[in-house]
């Protein structure tokens, strides 16, 4: 099975299997406080899911609207009542479980990973910049006021 229909169904990290990745009926975590991998790197990945979770709903309502029709009860007063609210609960439910797909898809794609320590500063020996000042030296030097004349267009 996917890694992708793994997390929705357990809404368990797809890296480690063991931290959850919900916070609350459609929150994530922003890291598995299990492995420490980065659930929700940027904000803007989750448009995808939203894209996603809006067809199904969508898809859901033309599907209850042709029921009710085939049924004869979307003539009757009240079935806007039944539809919106029904599609409404629909989204919300299904918007979790497309988060976790979402997550799923992600590591799938290679998003979803632990960010690592900071690399050590990198200071230069003493020996290294005397070799600088020297190179700089050795630099040919260039007129620049005669390069901007020159590349000045007609008028
Ligand atoms: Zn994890």
């Amino acid at each position: 099975m996917s890694s992708s229909v793994m997390t929705m169904l357990t809404g368990r990290c797809p890296r480690c299997h063991e931290g959850h990745i919900y916070t609350s009926v459609l929150g994530i975590k922003t890291q598995c406080e299990s492995c420490g991998a980065v659930l929700m790197r940027d904000p803007g990945a989750w448009t995808g899911a939203t894209a996603v979770a809006y067809m199904m709903g969508s898809g859901f309502a033309v599907c209850l609207i042709l029921f009710m029709l085939a049924t004869g009860r979307l003539m009757q007063e009240g079935s806007e009542l039944i539809i919106a609210p029904t599609v409404v609960v629909f989204q919300l439910v299904s918007f979790r479980f497309v988060k976790g797909f979402w997550v799923g898809m992600l590591f799938d794609m290679g998003y979803v990973y632990p960010d690592e320590p900071p690399a050590p500063a990198i200071v230069p020996s003493p020996d290294a910049v005397a070799v600088d000042a020297e190179s700089t030296e050795a630099l040919p030097t260039v007129d620049i006021a005669a390069d901007a004349g020159a590349s000045t267009p007609p008028v």
